[in-house]
């Protein structure tokens, strides 16, 4: 257990944090399953972010980052460190570019649905295939989100990052400095971004943007959430698609997973959703544990059955 008292204090600074200590998390993730972590803080401003890092380096005391918390599976057993929710890093700008061309800079959190419903009002096109798509822009950022075959590295510009300069690493930790990385196709591929996997934390993504007078791109919009809604998106708590599709497979995890008979099996409260086979949902009072115990039971019969090897999309924290 970390000190709760001694580092809690540190961030009882009220124009800086939302702090909640010993924090019931399971409302913040998508598959509304996961139990507490004896801190939660909420940075207000980038500086704030930054100083928590720093802080929490430090002191050496474990910590992750939280978007939307829609990709996430949280241990039943809670988090025994520090969460920091980017929820309300969530200004938008709009910075001038050449001609038509817009970039629209987003903090971290700011919600993707958001971002295309701005973009769609202000006539700016581009972004219209991410309606629906839950989480938030440093989220998709870090997993590469891909929806209706546009991914993110379709449509970003520069992504500014908290990074540890190892120059600076002493004993007491890594101090985090402010970077920026332009795109850079050869850094991006299918569900992969230059932060997955990393201690990098994202602070804003800029989209590239086009300004249109074709007043039709609300409607584009709409169908492609008309589309989610269609599919059973979000008809239960849940996570999207929980394997990567990978084309040497020949067809989408989905259908595999459907052949094998396998929708609408369960384990305790999880279910291999029975309209999809890609997507477990949280049928009833699920635990991480059953939904971790239908993942690896899917990856065993499929492994079985058909020798293909199922990557997940989603993560355990
Ligand atoms: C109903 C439903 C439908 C979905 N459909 C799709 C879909 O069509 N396509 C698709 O790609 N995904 C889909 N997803 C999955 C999910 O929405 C995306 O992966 C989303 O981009 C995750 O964003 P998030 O903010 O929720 O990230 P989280 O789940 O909070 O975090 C995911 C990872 O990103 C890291 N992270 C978050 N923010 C930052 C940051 N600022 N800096 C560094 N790391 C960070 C976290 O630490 C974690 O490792 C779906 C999910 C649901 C529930």
């Amino acid at each position: 257990m970390i000190n709760l008292r001694e580092i809690s204090q540190k961030f009882n600074i009220e124009e800086e944090f939302g702090v909640y200590e010993n924090a019931e998390m399971s409302r913040r993730f998508s598959f509304k399953v996961g139990g507490k972590t004896p801190l939660l803080i909420e940075p207000l401003t980038e500086d704030a972010l930054l100083k928590a890092l720093n802080i929490l380096e430090a002191e050496k005391i474990p910590y992750f980052i939280l978007g939307g918390g829609t990709n996430i599976v949280f241990s039943d057993n809670g988090f025994d460190g520090v969460v920091i929710s980017a929820v309300k890093l969530n200004r938008i700008e709009q910075l001038a570019a050449d001609g038509d061309d817009v970039i629209l800079k987003c903090q971290c959190g700011v919600l993707m649905n958001t971002l295309v419903n701005y973009a769609v009002k202000n006539s700016l096109t581009g972004l219209e295939e991410f309606c629906g798509l839950p989480g938030t822009c440093g989220g998709a950022g870090y997993m590469n989100a891909r929806c209706f075959n546009k991914e993110i590295s379709d449509v970003v510009g520069t992504i500014t990052y908290f990074d540890k300069n190892s120059s600076k690493n002493d004993a007491s930790g890594g101090i985090f400095e402010k970077k920026t990385l332009s795109y850079d196709k050869s850094l991006w591929q299918y569900k992969i971004s230059p932060f997955t996997g990393t201690d990098k934390v994202i602070v804003s993504v800029e989209f590239r943007v086009r300004k249109t007078s074709d007043s039709s791109i609300q409607q584009k919009a709409s169908e492609f959430m008309k589309e989610r809604v269609e599919k059973g998106h979000f008809k239960f708590p849940c996570a999207g698609s929980v394997f990567k599709n990978n084309h040497a497979f020949g067809k989408p995890t989905g259908k595999i997973v459907d052949e094998l008979g396998l929708k609408g099996h369960s384990i305790g409260g999880a279910q291999i959703a029975p309209w999809h086979g890609n997507i477990i949902i949280n049928r009833e009072n699920a635990t991480s544990k059953d939904i971790k115990e239908l993942v690896e039971f899917v990856k065993e019969q499929v492994k079985e059955k058909t020798g293909f090897e199922l990557e997940e999309e989603i993560l355990f924290y």
